[in-house]
C-alpha cells in the first residue's frame, strides 16, 4: 500500500541487514512471512536505514555492526480492563506511588477501566502475557478506592507489553530509568535507531528521526510537517460528527459514536460498504457497537492480515472483552476469507 508517497508493508520481517563496504551504507532486505510473499530490496546503496523497532532495536544494531553494545532493557508492563460500572465516573484516578514506588492509574477507556499498569524488568525474548501475578497486584492496589472490591473473575481483558527503555549509566532498576527517546547513528554502518520514548511523544519522536535521516543523507534539513499534520480521518472532524451519521446512514447512536471516535470522517468509507451489502451493517458480536463492515475495511485499506490484526490492533474488541473476541473470532474469519 502507498499512503502519501510511502510504501508501506503489513507482517514483513526485516531479517537481513547488508552493509556495503563501499559506501558503508545499509541498504536491507526484507524477508517477508509466507503469505505475503512480498521482497524487498533497497537497490540505491546510497539509501539511509531507520531502525524503528522499538524494544527489539538491539536485534537490528548488531545485524549492522554485530559489535555494538546493547542499549535497550526492556521493562513489562501489564494493564487489565474492568467493567466501567466499578468505577462510574468520567475522571481518572492517579495513585502517586504505590508500596513499592511506582504510579497507577485507573482510566476510563472504550466502555472499560483501564488499570495499569506494572514495571517489571524482563529479557528481551520473554513471553509478553498477564500473569495472575500482575492481576493479583493491581487489584491488591485499586480496591483501595473502590467502594466494592473486585476479584479476578472482573477482569474481562488485559494486555501486556515490553517498554523499550534505554540504559544510560548503571541505574538498578528500569522504574528509574527515563522514557526520552534518543536517536544514534552508528559510525560503521549508519543506521539510524530510534529508541526510547512514548505513545505521546511519537511526533517528537517522528520529528528527531527524519531530522536524523536528513543528516546522514547530506541533505539540507527542511521543516518538519510532523507537527501540524492531521492523523487520518481528522481532517474537518467536529466532535457533533457522529450526528451526521445517524441521519445519513440511520445506524444507532452506539453505533455513530463508535464509528466516529474510531475513524472520524473515514467512518463514511466503512458505511458505504453497507450500501451494496446489509449483512456487513450487523454488529460484529451482539452488545458491541462494531459492525462486520470494519473488518472488510481493516483488510482492504488497513493491511489487516490476521484475525488478530482485526480483533486486536484495529478494531480493539479483544481490549473491551476476551469472550466477545473469541465469540467475534469465526464471524472475523468468515468476512477475511
Ligand atoms: C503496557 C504498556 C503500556 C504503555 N503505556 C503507554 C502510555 O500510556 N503512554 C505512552 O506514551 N507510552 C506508553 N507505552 C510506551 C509505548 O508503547 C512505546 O514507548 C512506543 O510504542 C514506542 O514506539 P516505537 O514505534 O519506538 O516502538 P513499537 O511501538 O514497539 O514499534 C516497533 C515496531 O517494529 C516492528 N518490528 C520489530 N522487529 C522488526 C523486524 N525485524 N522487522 C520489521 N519490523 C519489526 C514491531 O512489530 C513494531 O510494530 C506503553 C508500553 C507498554 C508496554
Amino acid at each position: 500500500m502507498i499512503f502519501k508517497g510511502v510504501t508501506l508493508l503489513s507482517h514483513n520481517q526485516y531479517v537481513y541487514l547488508l552493509v556495503s563496504s563501499h559506501t558503508r551504507r545499509c541498504p536491507f532486505l526484507s524477508s517477508s512471512q509466507p503469505w505475503t510473499s512480498v521482497r524487498v530490496r533497497c537497490s540505491n546503496l546510497n539509501k539511509v536505514v531507520v531502525n524503528a523497532t522499538g524494544p527489539v532495536s538491539d536485534t537490528l544494531r548488531q545485524m549492522a555492526t554485530p559489535s555494538v553494545p546493547k542499549r535497550m532493557r526492556h521493562s513489562k508492563g501489564a494493564h487489565i480492563l474492568l467493567p466501567l460500572e466499578v468505577f462510574p465516573t468520567k475522571d481518572a484516578l492517579l495513585i502517586p506511588k504505590t508500596e513499592d514506588g511506582r504510579v497507577l492509574s485507573a482510566v476510563p477507556w472504550g466502555g472499560r477501566l483501564l488499570v495499569g499498569t506494572t514495571d517489571e524488568e524482563i529479557d528481551a525474548d520473554a513471553e509478553l502475557v498477564v500473569t495472575d501475578k500482575d492481576i493479583e497486584y493491581l487489584l491488591r492496589h485499586i480496591n483501595h478506592y473502590l467502594t466494592r472490591p473486585v476479584t479476578p473473575a472482573d477482569v474481562v481483558s488485559g494486555f501486556a507489553g515490553a517498554r523499550p527503555l534505554i540504559a544510560s549509566g548503571d541505574q538498578d532498576s528500569t522504574k528509574e530509568l527515563a522514557r526520552d527517546d534518543e536517536i544514534e547513528i552508528d559510525d560503521e554502518s549508519h543506521l539510524i535507531s530510534i529508541m526510547g520514548g512514548k505513545w505521546t511523544t511519537h511526533r517528537a519522536m517522528a520529528e528527531d528521526s527524519i531530522n536524523a535521516v536528513q543528516e546522514a543523507a547530506g541533505i539540507a534539513r527542511t521543516e518538519s510537517l510532523t507537527r501540524n499534520h492531521v492523523l487520518y480521518g481528522g481532517e474537518g472532524f467536529t466532535d457533533n460528527y457522529w450526528k451526521r451519521l445517524v441521519r445519513q446512514f440511520h445506524i444507532s447512536d452506539e453505533t455513530a459514536h463508535h464509528l466516529s471516535c474510531k475513524f472520524g470522517i473515514a467512518a463514511e468509507s466503512i458505511l458505504r460498504l453497507t450500501a451494496d451489502n446489509a449483512e456487513l451493517a450487523e454488529p460484529m458480536v451482539a452488545g458491541y457497537p462494531a459492525i462486520k463492515a470494519e473488518v472488510i475495511y481493516a483488510v482492504r485499506q488497513e493491511m489487516a492480515v490476521t484475525i488478530e490484526d482485526v480483533l486486536a490492533r484495529r478494531i480493539g474488541l479483544q481490549m473491551y472483552s476476551w469472550r466477545d473476541a473469541i465469540d467475534a473470532a469465526p464471524v472475523v474469519g468468515w468476512l477475511m476469507a
